[in-house]
């Protein structure tokens, strides 16, 4: 197969080490007359590195080729949805008069602004069945953790002293931490053999202190939890929610409404669904959408519509307060609904079908290949292991790093902790038939060298600028900023 990074292969030194007294980027025969630089922006000029301008430029183009991104190649990291961000969701939001609102303009200034808003709230109350919505998080994690606030203070309100949340082992990492943070109590619930939330161990611990069940779903095993109205019964009857982790809502949007399992509460990571870039692409957002009985307690603002106009409603004497400065991250917005608008409903439902579509179809080509610790049908993703290879030597981190080889981002390993050295593989909607063929043929041939040159595969990557790391002392002893002296060695 052909190395598409082998033009990589020059060793790019940083900036500070290419300086050399003197050398400038630009001069002006006649700089702007009668102006001289503040004294204090001058102090320290010899700790900026001095260098032609081609040097600056070729410097920080090079280091942009030695990136991989969804604009480059296929990036199946499992749980993230690295889908292609579709150009014209950047090309929209960077319109003139996106950009320059600033939001401390008066509601009449920016009545687009907030009916842009005011629609996309519209569009994921739909999406998701629940009317209740908030675009404040920044982010899942802080989605999470503003849906949290909303169900203790709900229970606080209604004086029912519920102070437990209950989370599945196969639950994102983040779910217990933002639990925790909103100073709500955490146990976990087992996993059956089958992939599926342990429904013998809920009803064990559903107690009168269970406030909510926090669950992902498809859980972090890419499998659909077939029981959740069930188990959405079970805990209504108790006066317990069920919270529900929507970051994946890729395999879902169009199939099945929030509302219509049972969800009390869910947040949505418009940068993994709705096609916003994240990962050091950009900041994120994560919606927070709530079931009627909940909306009093929504974050404000909220962006209303009465009397022809738009506007921001902070009228919710219940209130949990601002979880964000502003209205939270607009830019993403933007994007989130013009993603939404140029698929339309009939549209998302497809991205969905063919999001698990194409995890079904790698785990059908690779799974004479690689073990399956789950033998449930996958949704969107699809998780494996290293059981096949360990007789060789050959680890889920090795396969990994055999990828990077052939030009590939690695999937998510060693996540979630439920299965021993998991590989989660996430193709989402956006590749063709042919891309998920190339990767499907490199993870083939890596299964075979592991069983005929496993010495590769424990060096690789080999044709990367930097090797494999020792990821161990990259932990234990971080060089977080430069000096001239141990770049030397390091
Ligand atoms: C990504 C993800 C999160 C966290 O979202 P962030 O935006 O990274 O904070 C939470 N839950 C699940 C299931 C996820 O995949």
């Amino acid at each position: 197969m052909e190395d598409i990074r082998k033009h990589f292969t020059y060793k790019e030194k940083l900036i500070f080490e290419k300086s050399q007294v003197g050398k400038k980027g630009i001069s002006f025969t006649d700089p702007l007359p009668n102006y001289k630089l503040p004294k204090n922006k001058r102090e320290n000029f010899e700790d900026i590195p001095s260098l032609s301008e081609n040097e600056v430029v070729r410097h920080f183009v090079r280091l942009s080729n030695v990136n991989f991104s969804v604009d480059t190649g296929f990036y199946p990291l499992g749980s993230c949805t690295m889908k292609y961000n579709p150009k014209i969701n950047e090309k929209i939001s960077l319109f003139d008069t996106f950009v320059n609102s600033h939001p401390y303009l008066d509601e009449d200034f920016v009545q687009g602004n907030l009916k842009l808003m005011y629609l996309l709230q519209d569009a994921l109350s739909e999406i998701t069945g629940l009317s209740g919505v908030t675009l404040q998080p920044a982010a899942g994690a802080h989605g999470e953790f503003t849906g949290m606030q909303i169900i203790k203070a709900y229970h606080e309100d209604h004086n029912t002293g519920k102070d437990t949340v209950l989370i599945p082992d196969t639950a994102h990492g983040t779910n217990p931490a933002s639990a925790a943070m909103a100073g709500l109590k955490v146990k976990s619930i087992k996993v059956s053999e089958k992939g599926f939330l342990e429904i013998d161990d809920l009803k064990d611990k559903i107690d009168e202190n269970t406030a909510a069940l926090m669950v992902t779903n498809p859980n972090t095993i890419g499998i659909f939890e077939e029981q959740l109205i069930e188990i959405s019964e079970l805990l209504h009857k108790k006066g317990a929610l069920l919270y529900g982790d929507g970051a994946n809502l890729n395999a879902l949007m169009g199939i099945a409404k929030a509302k219509d399992l049972g969800i009390d509460v869910m947040h949505i990571n418009l940068h993994k669904t709705f096609s916003t870039p994240h990962g050091g692409g950009g900041p994120g957002a994560g919606p927070v959408v709530v079931s009627d009985k909940l909306k009093e307690y929504l974050p404000v603002p909220v962006v209303e519509y009465k009397n022809n106009r738009y506007f921001l409603n902070y009228d919710y004497p219940k209130t949990i307060g601002k979880v964000k400065d502003f209205y939270g991250h607009f830019g993403v917005m933007v994007k989130a609904l013009v993603y939404i608008m140029s698929l339309g409903g009939e549209g998302l439902k497809k991205v969905s079908e063919t999001a698990v579509l194409n995890a079904n179809y790698i785990r059908e080509k690779l799974k004479d290949y690689y073990e399956l610790p789950f033998s449930t049908p996958s949704m969107h993703e699809v998780v494996f292991n290293d059981e096949k290879q360990q007789k060789y030597g050959i680890s889920t981190m090795d396969i990994a790093k055999g990828l990077i080889d052939k030009g590939f981002h690695p999937p998510t390993v060693y996540f979630p902790l439920v299965v021993k050295a998991a590989i989660m593989i996430e193709p989402t909607e956006t590749e063709s038939k042919e891309s998920l063929d190339t990767f499907i043929d490199a993870m083939i041939e890596i299964s075979k060298e592991a069983e005929k040159n496993p010495e590769k595969l424990h060096n690789a990557p080999s044709n990367t600028i930097v090797n494999r790391l020792d990821e161990v002392k990259a932990a234990r002893h971080p060089v977080l900023k430069y000096s001239s002296t141990d770049s030397q060695d390091n």
